[in-house]
């Protein structure tokens, strides 16, 4: 298998986000944080989608909210992820956006069904939260959520969207891009009337672990391959592809 490409964590993030572009974003909406060894995290701008994000773009925000690095401001929704990185050491990298059939799922209040052999990498991992408590705009918001999120790695959140956590870049973005598969699997059996036939229970196990060992890193490393010869401006990380002073960044609006 060809070797990992050599990114640094805001290159990373902004490959990440333009990788999760397509499958998870909804307009400008949506941020995905990495948390970094010395207690602070990086973060997507408020006001830039996804896809035209750089490695210059990308902002550094302390535990508590607060931008200490880079010319945007975030999300005032930020609180979603900075009271779930202090509740889980395992959760390096948190996506959440509202992506179409995991937020058509929420929606309807439908649980995701792992049928597909790919879906058991989420085996015993999913959580629905069902009660919608409005958006995250406080550290004591962020906290009730995660205490509803516990110790899973997949998210349908009621009547908003989804949240996936991982370990690496590489495991945030297959898992992501298979989350919405599987939901998406989930909506057209409901639409169908027919159930979908869940994978065997003993096989969960031993197929949640070899798709953490074979999937992530071969999934990454095309999907960064692919879009460093399409847009290699994506990991500049002196200069993005916006002027600062040609937007309102930081100006509230919906997260
Ligand atoms: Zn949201």
């Amino acid at each position: 298998m060809p070797p990992e490409p050599a990114l640094d964590d805001r290159q990373a993030l902004a490959c990440l986000l333009r990788i999760l572009a397509p499958t998870w974003q909804e307009n400008f909406a949506g941020h995905i944080t990495v948390a970094t060894d010395d207690g602070s995290m990086l973060v997507n701008p408020w006001g830039l989608w996804w896809e035209e994000v750089t490695a210059a773009d990308i902002v550094r925000v302390a535990a508590d909210g607060r931008v200490v690095e880079g010319r945007w401001d975030v999300t005032p929704a930020v609180h979603l992820h900075t009271e779930l990185h202090r509740a889980r050491t395992d959760a390096r990298v948190i996506v959440h956006n509202h992506p179409p059939a995991a937020t058509a799922l929420a929606c309807l209040g439908i649980e995701p069904v792992i049928a597909h052999q790919n879906s058991a990498i989420f085996a015993a991992d999913i959580v629905v939260v069902d009660e919608y408590d409005g958006t995250v705009e406080s550290a004591a918001a962020g906290s009730r959520l995660a205490a509803a999120i516990g110790s899973a790695t997949c998210v349908v959140l009621a009547n908003h969207g989804a949240i996936v956590t991982a370990g690496t870049f590489a495991e945030a973005a297959y898992k992501a891009v298979t989350f919405e598969r599987m939901c998406a699997l989930t909506l057209a059996a409901s639409q169908t009337g027919t159930r979908l036939r869940p994978l065997p229970p003993a096989v969960l196990a031993p197929l949640k672990d070899e798709l953490y060992r074979n999937a992530p890193a071969a999934f990454w490393g095309g999907a960064v391959r692919g879009l460093l010869a399409r847009e290699p401006s994506t990991i500049n990380l002196n200069a993005g592809n916006l002027n600062a002073g040609n937007l309102n960044a930081g100006e509230g609006g919906a997260p």
